[in-house]
Order: C-alpha cells, then structure tokens, then sequence
C-alpha cells in the first residue's frame, strides 16, 4: 500500500473506475457485527457448496439487480469531489486502495500527486 506519498484527492474514479463484483467474509462480520443491514441488504449470499457463500455486491435489495455504481459513493459537488458514506466500514478491497502504484495509475488515481490530507476519501 502507498503510504508517503498518497495524498487522497477525492475525485472518486477507485469507486467509479475499480469495480470489483465481491467483498470478503471478513466485511460481511464486520457489517453483521456492527449491526449494519442496510449494508448488508445490498450483498447478495451466492451459496457456493460446503455451506459457504460468495458476497456478491452491489445488488439493489429491491429489483435484486446488481448496479452498475456503488450505492455508497456520493457525489459532493459539480467539480467533481466524492465521499464514501460508509467510510468507517468499506470493504476490505476499498480500504486497501491503491495496492500499488500501478493499480493507482490504471484507475486514474490522483491521490500520487495530491496534496491534501492523508485520509482516504470519505
Ligand atoms: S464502498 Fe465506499 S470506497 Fe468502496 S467503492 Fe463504494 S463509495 Fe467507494
Ligand atoms: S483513492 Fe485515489 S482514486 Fe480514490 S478518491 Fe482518492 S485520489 Fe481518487
């Protein structure tokens, strides 16, 4: 993970860019301890034999199709700023955003030149 020279922009192009189609058991706890069904209402429990599950995410809990933009990401203001509404508790896969530098670079991330806080967007 980039640490020192990361500096989170918040243009939002990991959540609009990096789809990723699961999350992992471990965030599945994390939501089931926290007490957060309304996340866990957008994960889908595909059973996957021997009483296990892929989390198949994001799936809208009303028409159970899966959508094409994360619910969570919200959109701050017309220049293009994003926050996560579920900062404390995203995904693994998030939280480890970018894993390299070239992950950041093929996602558009301008977090490798920026100047702002070290905090992630949220
Ligand atoms: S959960 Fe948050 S950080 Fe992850 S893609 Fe959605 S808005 Fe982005
Ligand atoms: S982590 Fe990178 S791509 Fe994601 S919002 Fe921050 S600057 Fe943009």
């Amino acid at each position: 993970m980039l640490t020192k020279t990361f500096t989170c922009e918040r243009c939002g192009n990991c959540c609009l860019h990096g789809a990723f189609s699961e999350v992992g058991e471990e965030d599945v706890v994390l939501w089931t301890d926290s007490g957060r069904t309304d996340i866990l209402e957008w994960v889908h429990f595909r059973p996957i034999g021997d009483g296990d599950y892929a989390y198949e995410v994001w799936v809208d809990p009303k028409t159970k199709q899966e959508v094409e933009q994360c619910p969570w990401l919200e959109k701050l203001s017309d220049a293009g700023a994003y926050m996560c509404q579920i900062h404390d508790l995203k995904p693994s896969i998030c939280r480890h955003f970018p894993a390299s530098r070239k992950h950041a670079e093929e996602i558009g991330c301008l977090g490798l030149e920026g100047t702002g806080t070290e905090e992630k967007h949220g």
